[in-house]
């Protein structure tokens, strides 16, 4: 019998119209291809994501002992901005750094920054709204931007003046539309952690054109040496500011999901828009409460994440390995991250006029099995950079460098033996002893076989 479903043509699904300039490469198409090499048995170095866990970490076990000790308070729905004890901490974390005017009404849980990143701005957003998000980004800002129908408009943050923003050039790119700038600080991809005077002429800025301040402080605590972090609310007055954390990474809990915004500076003007912003938390009923029953116990007492990022530490140490391998490479430069766990390192273009950041990528991964971010995920121009996480051990790290290193060597190889265009596409220009050479070079690496990489590589479309 021909049922009804049979006679339908077969009509394929479009995806809304909404998601066409919607990118998050960190896990897009090299991330699912490293999943496919996995799959065929190849141990794949993946440093294109910042889960600690992954890297052997662990959350602070008093944080886990306050969940289970909470597990009968966490069967209902709680109230929509987050269980009280969690949200009143917060509130004391952020007097005890210098913020003033804050109660637990101003603070917002979430499933995470990243489900709050996306309410603040769709509560805020008219289509066509402006928002100044910094490039290089955390790419979720400038696609939460785009998915509520704004425009995110990039200013730079560039490489030689160590990724820190330049307020006069941020100043020239506001218009009328302009609602909102983004602040990431300590940074992500970059690692920068910005001057005081820097946050000063920024605070002013937004309190001069009434801009909403959202700044993104989820490395708050993860600082190298003597970079000194500011809260920006300490300096926000005259607008809003919402300053956004959580327990994803200074407290190594990316899976319990929890962040939070807190409101601070002209909350009293901002009325409606919290109003608005309390609906749609209302409409998602609230974020995981078994969770939120870990955040008083984070954030009061010992802070362990100081022992990571403090000489000997662990974060501390791998970071300076990144900078030492940087330091000591022909081809590699780095502005030193003072922050955060990522390092953004560029490629001298001198030495290899021809590189691009994606091509390397995908040839690392392939090549030599380690999975880093191209700079273009993180909405910059330039070509020449990738992040990688700080989060293995230096060991790790060593041998990572020293295989990027050498698929830069085979690079600068190619480019020698066949003019500058041939760094486009190295491995088209190999003869065959060279590929065999390459495949000896890429067994070096753990549980790599030669054949199949080439092979793999062809498959690569
Ligand atoms: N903001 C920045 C700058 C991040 O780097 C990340 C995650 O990497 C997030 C927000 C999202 O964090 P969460 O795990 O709290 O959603």
């Amino acid at each position: 019998m021909v049922s009804l479903s049979d006679m339908k043509p077969e009509a394929s699904i479009r995806p809304s119209e909404s998601l066409r300039n919607v990118r998050y490469e960190i896990r897009g198409r090299l991330a699912r291809r490293a999943h496919e090499l996995e799959r065929q048995g190849y141990e794949i170095v993946s440093l294109n994501i910042g889960n600690p866990k992954a890297f052997g970490f662990r959350t602070p076990e008093t944080m886990r002992l306050a969940m289970i000790e909470n597990l009968s308070e966490a069967e209902g729905y709680c109230h929509q901005k987050g269980i009280f004890p969690a949200r009143e901490a917060v509130v004391m974390q952020q007097q005890a750094r210098g913020v003033t005017g804050v109660t637990a009404e101003e603070v917002f849980i979430g499933n995470g920054v990243s489900e709050l990143i996306d309410l603040v701005l769709r509560a805020l957003l008219n289509s066509g709204d402006e928002v100044l998000v910094p490039s290089p980004d955390y790419p979720l800002w400038t696609a939460a931007v785009t998915l509520n129908g704004g425009r995110a408009v990039h200013y730079p943050c560039r490489p030689e003046n160590g990724f820190v923003p330049d307020p006069e050039e941020l100043a020239r790119l506001i218009t009328p539309r302009t609602r909102a700038i983004v602040i990431i600080n300590p940074n992500n991809p970059t690692g920068a952690v910005y001057p005081r005077p820097v946050l000063e002429a920024l605070a002013r800025l937004a309190e001069r054109s009434g801009l909403i301040v959202f700044s993104d402080e989820i490395y708050d605590q993860m600082v190298y040496d003597d970079a000194e972090f500011v809260p920006m609310a300490t300096l926000v007055r005259d607008t809003l500011c919402a300053t956004l954390s959580g327990l994803s990474k200074v407290y190594r809990a990316c899976g319990y999901r929890v962040g939070w915004a807190v409101f601070s500076g002209r909350t009293r003007a901002a009325a409606e828009y919290l109003s608005a912003l309390e609906l749609l938390s209302s409409l998602r009923l609230c974020s995981n409460v078994l969770s939120q029953w870990a955040v008083q116990t984070a954030l009061g007492g010992y802070q362990s994440v100081k022992d990571l990022v403090s000489p000997g530490g662990r974060l501390y140490e791998s970071r300076r390995t990144i900078v030492n391998a940087v330091e000591s490479s022909r081809f590699l430069e780095l502005s030193p991250p003072k922050g955060a766990m990522y390092a953004f390192v560029g490629v001298d273009t001198r030495e290899l006029p021809a590189f691009d950041d994606q091509k390397f990528a995908l040839d690392l991964l392939e090549q030599k099995h380690v999975l880093v971010a191209p700079g273009v995920s993180f909405n910059v121009s330039y070509r020449n950079h990738f992040r990688v996480t700080t989060l293995p051990d230096a060991a790790m790290l060593r041998e990572v460098f020293a295989r990027i290193e050498a698929l830069l060597q085979g690079y600068a190889e190619a480019a020698a033996a066949g003019g500058a265009q041939s760094t486009k596409s190295p491995g088209a220009i190999l003869d065959g002893a060279q590929r065999r050479a390459r495949r000896a070079e890429a067994q070096d690496g753990p549980s790599n076989d030669g054949n199949n990489v080439v092979e793999a590589t062809s498959r690569f479309k």
